[in-house]
C-alpha cells in the first residue's frame, strides 16, 4: 500500500536548507564546543526574543523543561499544580517529577483546551501554579489566564510545547507566565535532529536556578548549590535549531493556510457530524495539529473512517487515545473513569489529519475528497 499522504514529512523542509544545515554543523565539528557551546546561547536568546521574553534555558527534552522549570520557579513538594487531564501525558509527568502534587481537570470541548472554571474549583490554599497547555498550537486566552491568576494569587506555567510563536490578545506563547517550558522534538512546529527542549521567562532569578539545575546544580564548576541534574540542550542541536528558527513563522503560515481549506471544504461535514476544533485565536493559531470531532452522530465510527484513509493512502492521528487520568501509571493519584467526561469523550472522538509544511494542495484536496466520500457513502 501506497502512502499517498503521510501524516507528516520533515523532508520538505529540511532538503531546501540542507547545505546550510550542514555547514552549522560542520561549525560545531571545527569549534569543538560540543556541551554549552556558542550555539546553545545564540539560539536560547534568539528564541527568546523571538517569544517575546528575556531569557532561554536549553534544556534535554520538553519534558526537562517542565519538570525542571517548575523546580527552576519554587514549585514542589507539597504544592499543587493545575493542569488539563486532556494533555501529553508529559506535562504530568514533569509535575510529578518536580515532586509537585498533580490537580487534573477537564477541558473545553470546543477547543481540547484547559477548562477555567473546572480550574478554578480545584484551588485550595495548597495551590501554587496553572499549566495551560497551548494545545494542537492554540493559546489558552491569556487574558482570561491572567485573571484567573490575579484573582486565586496562583503562578502561570506555560506549557508551550505545541505552540512556538503561537499568538492570542496580542500574546505571543511563552510571554505569559512566569515561565513556559518548549520542546523541539522532530516532529514539533520547530524541531531539532533529536531530543531537545527549552524554558523562557522574564524572571532572572529562575532563570539563573535553571541553569544551574540543568548543570548538576552548578554555577560555578565543582561547587553545587543545589542537587541538580545532567539536561542540557546539545550545541549540534541548538546549531540546528538556530538555522530553522527564522523559517518558522513562514512555517506557521503554511500550516494555518492548510487549516484554513480544511475548515472550509469540511464545513458541509458538520452536519454529519465531523466537527473541526475550534480556532478561538484567529491568525494565531499555529496548528501544530489539525484536529476534528467525530460525534455519535455521524454514521460512521472513527476507527472505521481512520481504517478507510489508510486504505487510500492517508495517514491520520490520534492526539491523545488515553486521557491522563486513565493512564496506568498513574492510577495511584486516584482518579477514576468518568472523573473528567469532556476529556474522556474527546479521546474517543478525535482525528488529526495530516499537517505540515510543504503539504501540497492536490494532497490537501485528496484528504478533503476522501473523507468527504467515507462519510457521505456512509449516510446512504
Ligand atoms: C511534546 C510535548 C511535551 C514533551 O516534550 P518532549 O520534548 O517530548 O519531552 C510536553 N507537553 C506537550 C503538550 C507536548 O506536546
Amino acid at each position: 500500500m501506497t502512502i499517498k499522504v503521510p501524516f507528516v514529512d520533515l523532508n520538505l523542509q529540511h532538503q531546501p536548507m540542507q547545505s546550510q544545515l550542514l555547514v552549522a554543523i560542520e561549525d560545531v565539528l571545527t569549534k569543538g564546543d560540543f556541551i554549552l557551546g556558542q550555539a546553545v546561547s545564540n539560539f536560547e536568546a534568539a528564541f527568546a526574543a523571538a517569544s517575546g521574553t528575556e531569557y532561554g534555558i536549553g534544556v534535554a527534552s520538553g519534558t526537562d523543561a517542565i519538570a525542571l522549570g517548575l523546580q527552576a520557579c519554587n514549585i514542589g513538594a507539597g504544592d499543587e499544580v493545575i493542569l488539563p487531564a486532556n494533555t501529553f501525558v508529559a506535562t504530568l509527568i514533569g509535575v510529578v517529577s518536580a515532586g509537585a502534587t498533580p490537580i487534573l481537570v477537564d477541558c473545553d470541548p470546543q477547543t481540547a483546551l484547559i477548562d477555567l472554571e473546572a480550574a478554578a474549583k480545584a484551588i485550595t490554599p495548597q495551590t501554587k501554579a496553572i499549566i495551560p497547555v497551548h494545545l494542537y498550537g492554540q493559546m489558552v486566552s491569556p487574558s482570561q489566564l491572567l485573571d484567573f491568576a490575579n484573582t486565586y494569587k496562583v503562578l502561570i506555567f506555560e506549557d508551550a510545547a505545541q505552540a512556538h510563536l503561537a499568538e492570542r490578545e496580542g500574546y505571543i506563547a511563552g510571554s505569559v507566565g512566569i515561565a513556559a517550558a518548549f520542546s523541539f522534538y522532530p516532529s514539533k512546529n520547530l524541531g531539532a535532529f533529536g531530543d531537545g527542549g527549552m524554558l523562557l521567562t522574564r524572571d532572572s532569578e529562575v532563570a539563573a536556578k535553571m541553569r544551574r539545575l540543568r548543570n548538576y546544580g552548578s554555577s560555578q564548576k565543582y561547587v553545587h548549590i543545589e542537587p541538580g541534574t545532567n539536561s542540557r540542550l546539545d550545541t549540534l542541536q541548538a546549531a540546528v535549531l538556530h538555522q530553522k528558527l527564522p523559517y518558522l513563522s513562514q512555517w506557521n503560515s503554511e500550516r494555518l493556510a492548510i487549516a484554513q481549506r480544511y475548515d472550509i471544504e469540511l464545513a458541509p461535514l458538520a452536519s454529519a457530524g465531523m466537527i473541526p476544533m475550534q480556532n478561538q485565536s484567529g491568525t494565531g493559531h499555529i496548528y501544530h495539529l489539525y484536529v476534528i470531532k467525530i460525534d455519535d452522530s455521524c454514521p460512521i465510527k472513527r476507527q472505521q473512517i481512520q481504517e478507510k484513509l489508510t486504505a487510500a493512502g492517508i495517514q491520520t492521528g490520534i492526539h491523545y487515545p488515553i486521557p491522563c487520568h486513565l493512564q496506568p501509571a498513574f492510577s495511584y493519584l486516584g482518579y477514576q473513569q468518568g472523573d473528567f467526561p469532556q476529556s474522556e469523550q474527546l479521546s474517543q472522538q478525535i482525528l488529526s489529519l495530516p499537517m505540515y509544511p510543504g503539504l501540497n494542495n492536490s494532497q490537501i484536496t485528496e484528504v478533503i475528497t476522501a473523507i468527504t466520500s467515507i462519510v457521505k457513502s456512509a449516510k446512504t
